[in-house]
């Protein structure tokens, strides 16, 4: 049985607000092996986004602990932590996210740029392998804006993966696309589990087993249920 590569212990997270602390997430515990996918449902406001940031170490737990990939993310120091989130999550957003300004290719080599994972040379050649493998390898060289939702959508699933990171975060990454389309890229997610990449998916997609391995619903900040395949 391998470990697992995700391990949140009673973590909370409040907001400091004019109107007091408000309390985001309110005590969870959460444990996803290699290869699993987890999907997070709930209503807005109920703590999804909060919780995916501080898997990426985007956020600080108020109190307890967030393990990943063997990292006790909340403790580690600020200036390691962009590179260390760079290396070992990929993230995917409902917007996607993409600099207008640079080709796909180019989004896709910026992770890979930004960390130093592959010399400069094999940059390129792997970016285009990952557009390759979801789909859109012909679209290298367009700018962003000239793809379908659908489209820099896989280009964002490609960016996710530049650094071949354990743990694939999403938010909402159906949230813009229509029903197809969304198939689509849950077929790429449930792909990508398959290959060994544990995946925390917040999203309002109602019918989620046929890809997901897990489901589970945040209410108040709080995991309330937890439906297992
Ligand atoms: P979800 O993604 O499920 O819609 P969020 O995690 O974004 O929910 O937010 C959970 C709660 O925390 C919401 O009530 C939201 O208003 C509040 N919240 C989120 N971020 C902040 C912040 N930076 N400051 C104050 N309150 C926040
Ligand atoms: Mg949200």
């Amino acid at each position: 049985m391998p470990t697992e590569v995700i391990t949140v212990h009673e973590a909370t997270k409040s907001y400091r607000t004019p109107a007091g602390d408000f309390p985001a997430l309110a005590g969870v515990d959460l444990s996803v092996s290699p290869g699993e996918f987890v999907a997070v449902t709930g209503r807005s406001g109920s703590g999804k986004s909060t919780l995916l940031n501080l898997l990426a170490g985007i956020d600080r737990p108020t109190s307890g602990q967030v393990r990943v990939a063997g990292t006790e993310v909340h403790a580690l120091p600020e200036p390691r932590l962009s590179s260390w989130r760079g290396r070992t999550v990929g993230m995917v957003f409902q917007f996607f996210q993409l600099l207008p300004t640079l080709t796909v290719a180019e989004n896709v080599m910026l992770p890979m740029d930004f960390c130093a994972t592959y010399p400069s040379r094999d940059r390129r050649p792997r970016a285009l392998e990952l557009l390759g493998r979801v789909g859109i390898a012909e679209q290298a060289d367009k700018l962003p804006s000239a793809l379908s939702g659908g489209q820099q959508q896989r280009a964002a699933i490609a960016r996710a993966l530049a650094n071949d990171p354990p743990v694939l975060l999403a938010d909402e990454p159906t949230g813009n696309l229509d029903s197809a389309t969304a198939e689509v890229i849950l077929d790429l997610f449930a792909a990508q589990a398959a290959d060994g990449t544990a995946i925390v998916m917040v999203t309002h997609e109602r019918d989620l087993s046929r890809w997901a391995h897990r489901q589970i619903s945040l209410a108040d900040g709080k995991i309330t249920t937890e439906v297992t395949r």
